[in-house]
């Protein structure tokens, strides 16, 4: 199996780390992620400036072929596949991102949106976020991924497979399980703070609370909050199929 690792943290996230030393040892592994963080930046791709992609050595991998970018992740899931690597990957994995991507979340996300980039390319992907603990289980959420997606390719992958995989802020010896779940919602209160910068205008930054919505106990959002792996299949088809066939009895004449 050939696996490229992404990461919207940048080419020396924790989390890549964390991914590169366990797939590195059981299959050929490709990295490229981008030079700077470009978490929250969506499927945003380079389109009006030159992107460069450059070699480079991972600490503690230096085997493994690795380049940074200067685009975004769905930019350098698309760079790899159609220019960087000898062939073409047979699963992607983003991540593993120092954050949880649920719910809603997800269609912000850099991680997320780079998995889907593969699924468009045609390669089943991977996303996986680590809900942020004062202490990051990197290792164990990298290992659960790597004995996952041996698993999956010994059952077969579908191309179109997109997992969204949240492993909760829980000690690894307080991990209740695996839940296979749907997304769930995300909303937050006082989303922007007001300040004055030092010339007494006022500009604004996004951060705000978190709500705590009650969306029933099969979403990704109540699995991590009772210390179970989440587990999301999703696609990037954001048809609303329910209102297909009344939009075509109202008749809509041009
Ligand atoms: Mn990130």
């Amino acid at each position: 199996m050939r696996v490229l690792l992404t990461n919207d943290d940048g080419i020396f996230a924790e989390g890549l780390r964390a991914l590169a030393d366990c797939f590195h040892q059981v299959t050929e592994t490709y990295i490229v992620a981008p030079d700077h963080e470009q978490s929250a930046t969506g499927h945003a791709i380079t389109m009006h400036r030159p992107l460069r992609a450059e070699p480079v050595k991972m600490p503690l991998t230096p085997d493994i072929p690795a380049w940074y970018v200067n685009g975004t992740p769905a930019d350098c899931v698309k760079l790899a596949v159609e220019s960087l690597l000898p062939d073409k990957p047979d699963l992607v994995v983003s991540g593993i991102n120092r954050g949880a991507n649920l719910g809603t979340d997800v269609l912000y996300s850099g991680t997320v949106s780079a998995a889907i980039e593969a699924v468009i390319l045609g390669i089943p992907a991977i996303a996986v976020s680590l809900t942020e603990p004062e202490e990051p289980y990197y290792d164990y959420a990298a290992e659960f991924i790597c004995r996952l997606a041996g698993v999956l390719w010994q059952r077969g992958i579908n191309s179109d497979m997109l997992l969204n995989i949240n492993v909760p802020a829980c000690h690894p010896g307080e991990i209740r399980g695996v839940a296979v779940t749907r997304l769930g919602v995300r909303q937050y209160r006082n989303a922007f703070e007001s300040r004055k910068d030092p010339r007494g205008r006022t500009y604004y930054w996004l951060a705000g609370e978190l709500i705590d919505t009650e969306d029933g106990d099969d979403t990704d959002v109540s699995a991590v909050k009772s210390c179970k792996i989440s587990v999301t299949p999703i696609h990037y088809d954001l048809t609303n199929y329910g209102l297909i066939e009344d939009l075509q009895n109202w008749d809509i004449k041009p």
